[in-house]
C-alpha cells in the first residue's frame, strides 16, 4: 500500500521530468537550428526593432546579433525601400499578412549594399500579433555574378558593334559602381611609350571627385596607379584618414569621404600592363563587400576592352600605312614636275596626323657622295634662315640616315647631340628622317619636322617609312630621269644648242614681255658659206667638227638671254634678247671673223630686228630675207633686213 502512492509519485514526477527535459531538448535544439541556419532569420518587435537574430542574419548586415538588438529593421534600408518596407510591416502587423520571397536591397554596416530574398510573417500569441519573424536569402554574390554575365555579354556586344573604347568602359564601370554603390570607379590607360597613366573614364566627372584623383595621384593613394605597374598588381588601402596625405596637403583635399582605394593592374593577354581599375570608397574596408571573382571579372571585362581596342587601333593604323602608300604611288603616277611631286607627297604625308608633322621639310640628294638640298618648305616662322645646302655624309642626322640608310627619329633639335647642324632662327622641333632609297643605292633623305617630343616611333613606323622613302626615291629618281630627257629632246644632240622645240617656247615667252616693255628684239639666219664643198673635201666628220666648233664660238659670244638654236644642218638661228638690229649686227660681226679666224671658214648672216605689229614668222622671213643677200652679195657678211636692202 505505502508503496503505491510512492510508486504513482515516482513514475510521475520520472515523466514530468523527462517531459521537461525533451522540452528543454526541444528548445535547445531549436535555439541550434536557429543559430545555425544557412539563412538569415530575424525576430522584430512590433516597433519593429530588432530582438533576436541569428549568426547568418547578421552577418548579412554586416553586423553581430549583439550589434543589431535593439536596432531598427527600418535602418538597414536605403531610403527608397524604407517606405515600401514600413507598409510591409503595418500589413504583417495589422494585417497578420505573410510577405514572401520579396527581393529587396539593403544596406551593411558600413554602407555597402546586398541583395537579399526576404520572407516574413507575424508571431501571433492568443489572436494577437506580437511581432514578425524574417527569414533572410543572402543573393548578393549571384546577383552579382549574373549581373556581370550581362555586363560580359553587353561588353561583347558593345566590341562588336564597334563603339567607342571610353563607351564601353564607361558602361562597366557604372555597371560596377550599380552593384557597389558606395564607390565611384576610374579607368586608367597605360601611354603606350611612357608607362604613364591616363584617365580613360570615371563614374563621377565632378570637379571635387576629379579633383580628388589628382591628389590621390600625387599624394596618397593615386599614388599607387605609378606604382602599381612596376610592383604590384593590386593595391588596396583601407581606413585611410586625412592623416595618410602627406602633411602640408591636408587643407586641399576636398574628398573628406574617401575612407578606402583600390586599384588593379588591366592586363592584356600577353600579361602587358595596359592600364588600372581603380576604386574609391566611403567604407572603410573596401574589399569587405566586393567578392573577389566579380571584381576579377569585371578587371577580366575591361582587359577584353582595352585589349581588343588596341588591336582594332594597330589594325586601323597599319591600313592607315597601306592607304598612305597606296596614295603616294598614285600621285607618282600622274607625273607630275618634280616640285608639284614633292609637294603633293608631303600632303599625303601630313595626313598622318599622329606623327605630328609641321610643315617644314626638305629633300636632299646624293651629289659626289655627299647632300645637296634640291627642295625645301619652310614654315613661316623660319622663313628666312639659310638652310644648309650641302651636308656631309655621316653628318648630322641627314648625314647618318644617308650614310647607313635608316629611318632617324629626333625628339628635339636642341638636346639631340647628333643634330649638329642648328640652323639660325630656328625653333626647336623634332625630326623623322628617312632615306630616299632609289634603284640601286640611296639617292638622298627626307627631312620631315615635327613637333617637340613627338610620339615614340616605333620598329613597325620605321619599316613604314622606309617603304615611303623606296616610293620617294624612286619617284625622284624617274622624274630626274625625266627632266634629263626633256633636256635632251630640248637640245640638239651634235652642237648642244637648242632645238626648234626649244625656240618654239622661248619665244611664247620673250616676245610678249619685249611687246610690253618695249624692249627691242633681233634675229638673225646664219649659214656657212660653201659648207657642201667643204664636206666633200675634208670629210663629214671633219664638217660636223666644223658646226660644234661654230656652236662654240656662238655660245662664247651670247648672253644668257639670248638663243642659240640649229635650224637647220648647217644652218643657225640667233635671238638677241634686248638688242636692236646695229647692236646686234656688231656681235654677229664679231661672230662671223671670229668663226673665219678658228675654223678658216666664212659664214653669212640675215638679220632682222622685231616689229611687235608683226608676226614672228614674218620676222623670220626677213632675217631669211636678208641672208639670202648677203649670200648673193658675195657671202662672208651680215646683211641687215631693213627697206634699202629689199628694194
Ligand atoms: P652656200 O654658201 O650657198 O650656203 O653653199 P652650201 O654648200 O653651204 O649650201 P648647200 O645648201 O648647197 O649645202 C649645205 C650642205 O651642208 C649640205 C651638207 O653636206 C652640209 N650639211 C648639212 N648638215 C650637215 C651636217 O649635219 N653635218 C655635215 N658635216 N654637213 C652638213
Ligand atoms: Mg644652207
Ligand atoms: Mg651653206
Amino acid at each position: 500500500m505505502k508503496n503505491i502512492p510512492n510508486t504513482n509519485l515516482q513514475s510521475r514526477l520520472d515523466n514530468e521530468r523527462k517531459i521537461a527535459n525533451s522540452l528543454q531538448a526541444a528548445l535547445d535544439f531549436q535555439s541550434l537550428i536557429f543559430e545555425n541556419s544557412l539563412s538569415g532569420i530575424f525576430v522584430l518587435g512590433i516597433d519593429g526593432s530588432f530582438v533576436q537574430s541569428n549568426k547568418a542574419g547578421a552577418s548579412i548586415l554586416g553586423f553581430t546579433p549583439e550589434e543589431l538588438f535593439g536596432k531598427s529593421a527600418l535602418e538597414i534600408f536605403s531610403e527608397n525601400t524604407r517606405r515600401k518596407m514600413k507598409s510591409f510591416f503595418m500589413d504583417i502587423i495589422h494585417n497578420k499578412l505573410t510577405i514572401r520571397e520579396v527581393e529587396l536591397r539593403v544596406m551593411r554596416k558600413g554602407g555597402s549594399a546586398a541583395m537579399i530574398i526576404m520572407n516574413a510573417s507575424p508571431i501571433i500569441k492568443e489572436n494577437n500579433v506580437i511581432g514578425i519573424v524574417c527569414s533572410a536569402e543572402d543573393i548578393t554574390k549571384k546577383r552579382q555574378e549574373n549581373i556581370s554575365k550581362k555586363v560580359r555579354m553587353e561588353t561583347l556586344e558593345m566590341l562588336a558593334k564597334g563603339k567607342e573604347l571610353d563607351a564601353i568602359l564607361r558602361f562597366i564601370i557604372r555597371s560596377f559602381k550599380n552593384v557597389h554603390p558606395f564607390t565611384e570607379c576610374t579607368v586608367f590607360s597605360t601611354m603606350q611609350f611612357s608607362n604613364r597613366l591616363m584617365l580613360n573614364v570615371t563614374t563621377n566627372y565632378s570637379n571635387t571627385f576629379l579633383n580628388l584623383i589628382t591628389q590621390t595621384n600625387i599624394f596618397g593613394a593615386g599614388a599607387l596607379h605609378g606604382k602599381i605597374s612596376e610592383r604590384k598588381k593590386r593595391i588596396i588601402k583601407n581606413r585611410i584618414e586625412r592623416r595618410n596625405y602627406r602633411a602640408g596637403t591636408e587643407k586641399n583635399i576636398k574628398a573628406p569621404n574617401l575612407k578606402s582605394f583600390m586599384s588593379q593592374l588591366i592586363e592584356d593577354d600577353k600579361g602587358k600592363n595596359i592600364g588600372t581599375f581603380n576604386i574609391y570608397s566611403t567604407n572603410p574596408e573596401i574589399l569587405s563587400d566586393i567578392d573577389p571573382k566579380v571584381f576579377e571579372e569585371y578587371c577580366q571585362m575591361i582587359s577584353i576592352a582595352m585589349d581588343r581596342k588596341k588591336t582594332e587601333n594597330e589594325l586601323i593604323s597599319r591600313n592607315k600605312s597601306l592607304t598612305t602608300l597606296y596614295s603616294i604611288s598614285s600621285v607618282i603616277m600622274e607625273g607630275n614636275p618634280l616640285d608639284t611631286l614633292i609637294e603633293k607627297i608631303f600632303a599625303v604625308i601630313r595626313e598622318l596626323k599622329d606623327f605630328h608633322f609641321i610643315p617644314e621639310y626638305k629633300i636632299f640628294l646624293n651629289k659626289n657622295d655627299s647632300l645637296e638640298l634640291l627642295y625645301q618648305k619652310n614654315t613661316p616662322d623660319s622663313k628666312d634662315q639659310d638652310t644648309c645646302k650641302i651636308v656631309e655624309k655621316g653628318k648630322c642626322l641627314c648625314g647618318m640616315s644617308f650614310e647607313n640608310g635608316e629611318v632617324l627619329v629626333c625628339g628635339d633639335s636642341e638636346t639631340d647631340p647628333r643634330h649638329e647642324i642648328i640652323e639660325q632662327k630656328s625653333p626647336s622641333h623634332g625630326h623623322i628622317i628617312i632615306p630616299l632609297i632609289g634603284r640601286d643605292k640611296i639617292s638622298g633623305i627626307l627631312c620631315l619636322h615635327t613637333v617637340v617630343n613627338n610620339r615614340k616611333i616605333e620598329e613597325a613606323d620605321k619599316f613604314f617609312f622606309l617603304s615611303i622613302g623606296r616610293q620617294v626615291g624612286l619617284a625622284i629618281e624617274n622624274a630626274m630621269l625625266y627632266s634629263e630627257l626633256e633636256k635632251l629632246t630640248m637640245r640638239d644632240p651634235l652642237t648642244g644648242l637648242a632645238n626648234r622645240r626649244s625656240l618654239e617656247l622661248t619665244i611664247k615667252k620673250l616676245l610678249p614681255l619685249a611687246k610690253r616693255s618695249g624692249q627691242p628684239v633681233s634675229v638673225a639666219f646664219l649659214d656657212i658659206d660653201f659648207f657642201k664643198k667643204y664636206n666633200d673635201t675634208n670629210g663629214h666628220t671633219a664638217g660636223d667638227e666644223v658646226l660644234i666648233n661654230i656652236a662654240n664660238i656662238l655660245a662664247a659670244n651670247l648672253r644668257a638671254e639670248d638663243l642659240a638654236v640649229r635650224y637647220g644642218g648647217e644652218e643657225f638661228l640667233l635671238i638677241f634678247a634686248n638688242t636692236d638690229i646695229n647692236h646686234a649686227q656688231n656681235v654677229l660681226d664679231r661672230i662671223r671673223l671670229d668663226v673665219l679666224d678658228k675654223t678658216n671658214i666664212s659664214i653669212s648672216a640675215g638679220l632682222a630686228q622685231y616689229d611687235h605689229r608683226v608676226s614672228f614668222e614674218h620676222l623670220l622671213e626677213q632675217a631669211d630675207r636678208a641672208l639670202y643677200y648677203a649670200k648673193d652679195r658675195g657671202r662672208n657678211q651680215v646683211v641687215l633686213a631693213d627697206s634699202e636692202t629689199f628694194e
